[in-house]
């Protein structure tokens, strides 16, 4: 039974994809380590990195290839300079060379060492990619080249074929839950709530001041997101020429405040993200201006994801926009204190996990529904739970919230997190919102479908799904719209 903690499932990290960015990066750094521990670091000529399946065909569209240079490079996606990354590749391929492991310098040709060969798929999952080091004579290694293939599982997770979890996945919890009905039992027996549980759990790993100030840093990443994308115009990188609109909704909503000089206000709100969260909470709240905000929140989120900016991967980064979006709602329009925080991400991650264990959150596995549908998810049970919800409410929410997902093909328009990712952001925080007030005002115990039944039947229609439709650019808007580029 694999332990997945809160901090799995929420991880700092740089956009756009959590499975084609996040989980190569992660592989060409877990690469160099396993170079490390061969004492074949200093020995290295070359790498060579080969795509296979999803992340060959869109790769491109996703920055795989600029995550496994990153990710080679030795850089951290959790601290490294988000706003320099372009300069930085562009410095790799003109210089034919890159720092291996941020140390050794090697020859990188980017036409030779990456490779996308998008008519090949590994057979244990579609997003696989092996990485080879060429070694030089004097290595003492006894072959010339030495080779790895990961898999990117989605949520920036990677395994090897036949590598256990990592020993971190291993520890015993308290309370070990691997189905909803398991979640809802140890509440019921224990009279805990659900992050009382989870907390329980999160013991095994870290201590509980660890735990809250983890979870708190990891909503003011969010944050930070939200008012960087609110602030940041012009136009996305990829080809598609998406026009950025978060920034023009924000000071659009700001400006219906008679009181407030647009010009002055939004330098004022760009500049200090708590005066911005003021001005916020004194705009109109009425149901046409919150459905704004709740969209411009999550606009804001993804249209940095698509630049290659700093989000949480919550579940996922395509879908990284949805839990900060109905957060960020609850917290301008609602004013809550840090518990009530708190307690959101953790039911939230709590769901995350029962998603992970018992389908998938790989929208090469299983579409969009396993990423903008459990995203969705998690966002109604987190908001349910911050609301003071029963645990069967906060679960019967979940529920709800998937039901009305379920199917949903993943078909990026030019294989960019773009179209129709950024707005489907937008969609999955409304539907949250909406499946949560159902919940608030049902009886669970009369519910018709439970959370494990939506969560079985979201795998055997991810296991049905066309696989053009799953991360491949080869169905859907992405082969109905003509975009002039040639990505996918
Ligand atoms: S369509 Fe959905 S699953 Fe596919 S890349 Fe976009 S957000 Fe991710």
């Amino acid at each position: 039974m694999e332990s997945i903690s809160t901090f799995d499932i929420f991880k700092i990290g740089v956009g756009p994809s959590s499975s084609h960015t996040m989980g190569p990066w992660r592989a060409a750094e877990a690469f160099c380590k396993y170079l490390a521990v061969k004492n074949v670091l200093g020995h290295v000529s070359r790498v060579k990195c080969d795509l296979y399946g999803s992340l060959a065909k869109t790769g491109i569209g996703h920055g795989t290839d600029i995550a496994v240079m990153l990710g080679l490079g030795g850089e951290d996606p959790v601290t490294c300079d988000t706003s320099g990354i372009d300069a930085r590749i562009a410095a790799i391929r003109d210089a034919g060379r890159l720092r291996l492991a941020g140390s050794r310098g090697i020859a990188f040709d980017y036409e030779r060492d990456i490779l996308f060969n998008k008519s090949e798929s590994l057979p244990f999952h579609p997003n696989g990619m092996t990485l080879t080091a060429y070694l030089e004579p004097d290595s003492g290694h006894a072959a010339a080249s030495i080779s790895q293939t990961y898999f990117s599982i989605g949520g920036g997770f990677i395994v090897q074929e036949h590598s256990d979890a990592p020993p971190s996945h291993h520890v015993k919890l308290p309370f070990p839950i691997e189905t909803g009905d398991d979640l809802l039992r140890h509440c019921q027996q224990q009279g805990k709530s659900i992050p009382e549980i989870a907390i329980a759990n999160e013991l095994a790993w870290r201590n509980e001041d660890q735990v809250r100030a983890g979870v708190l840093n990891i909503w003011h990443v969010m944050l930070e997101c939200i008012h960087r994308g609110c602030h940041t115009p012009g136009t996305l990188p990829g080809g598609l020429n998406v026009t950025r609109r978060a920034s023009g909704m924000n000071e659009g909503l700001l400006a219906e405040k008679t009181s407030f000089d647009p010009a002055a206000v939004t330098h004022e709100t760009a500049a200090n993200l708590e005066v911005w969260r003021s001005a916020v909470r004194s705009c109109r709240q009425d149901f046409a201006h919150t459905l704004k905000w709740v969209s411009c929140f999550a606009l804001a989120v993804n249209e940095e994801n698509a630049a290659f900016g700093r989000v949480v991967t919550a579940p996922t980064n395509g879908a990284a926009g949805v839990i900060p979006a109905v957060l960020c709602f609850y917290d301008m329009f609602s004013r809550p204190d840090e518990a009530r925080i708190i307690d959101f991400m953790l039911a939230a991650a709590q769901v995350g996990i029962l998603f992970k264990k018992g389908a998938t959150i790989s929208a090469a596995m299983g579409g969009c529904q396993a990423e903008i549908g459990v995203s969705s998810a998690m966002a109604a049970a987190g908001l349910v739970q911050a609301m003071g919800g029963s645990p069967a409410r906060v679960l019967m929410a979940a529920e709800i919230a998937m039901e009305h997902h379920l199917g949903m093909t993943c078909d990026p328009i030019g294989g960019l997190v773009q179209i129709p990712c950024i707005e489907r952001n937008t969609m999955g925080a409304i539907k949250a919102i909406t499946a949560a007030n159902i919940a608030m005002d049902s009886d669970p115990a009369s519910a018709k479908v439970s959370l494990d039944g939506v969560i079985r039947t979201m795998w055997e229609t991810a296991q049905d799904m066309n696989s053009k439709y799953k991360e491949t650019a080869d169905g859907g808007l992405a082969v109905n719209i003509s975009v002039g580029i040639s990505e996918c």
